[in-house]
């Protein structure tokens, strides 16, 4: 027993799944064609889903950015958690995006899913652009690292006072802890996890589910 977060072995992660994830159906579906192509590790675990649709829950999300859908199960598991939920979707690939689609119509979400195809700092942008300053509860990154403090600058001013950030592969497999380390992406994400660190606008938390997931949320 230790007072830090405890290593997850298979063992423990297979009990954590067998007796915490409640996935629906649908999203087992999902998981299961998106574990057939080479980019699978791509997509979050089933447990990042449940608690971020729990995330969603807790502060009453109706308004949704994400950025980064790949195959589209984190965007199907926050859609679900919220009857009252519209989540704006970013990302340049049609052929994953494509496999999301299919699934949002099929879980009967698909209306209230906008995806846009592009690059995601031009849509987000746009939103800011079209007066969604301030109006967006709940925000996902998930994308391209080399981008990510742009993304975290421009969902920042999305963010009503109160709404949250939360930011996928912060611990990047360990790398970022790894002096030896200095590829692109790598110290992208130590860029960012400092400016989070040192960002008096936000409160966070850096959680270690996954391949570990900063909460930020902006101060009011
Ligand atoms: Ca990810």
């Amino acid at each position: 027993m230790a007072n830090r977060s405890i290593q997850i072995t298979d063992t423990l992660y297979d009990y954590m799944i067998a007796n915490s994830v409640r996935e629906p159906q649908i999203l087992a579906e999902l998981r299961a064609e998106t574990a057939k192509l080479p980019m699978a590790m791509m997509q979050i675990g089933p447990e990042q889903g449940q608690f971020m649709a729990l995330l969603v829950r807790l502060i009453g999300a109706r308004n949704i950015v994400e950025v980064g859908t790949f195959t589209g199960y984190s965007s199907l598991a926050m859609a679900l958690a919220s009857k009252d939920a519209k989540i704006t979707c970013c990302d340049i690939s049609e052929e994953f995006t494509a496999i999301a689609r299919r699934y949002w119509a099929k879980a009967g979400v698909a209306e209230r899913i906008d995806l846009k195809l592009g690059p995601a700092a031009d849509t987000l942008q746009g939103l800011i652009d079209r007066g969604a300053k301030g109006k967006v509860d709940f925000a996902f990154i998930d994308a391209d690292k080399t981008n990510y403090e742009r993304y975290y600058e421009l969902v920042l001013e999305l963010l009503r006072p109160g709404g949250l950030v939360a930011i996928d592969n912060v611990l990047w497999g360990g790398e970022v802890a790894n002096p030896a380390i200095s590829d692109k992406d790598t110290v992208a994400i130590r860029t960012l996890n400092r400016r989070v660190f040192a960002d008096e606008r936000v409160d966070l938390s850096l959680v270690p589910i996954g391949d570990g997931l900063t909460l930020a949320r902006k101060r009011p």
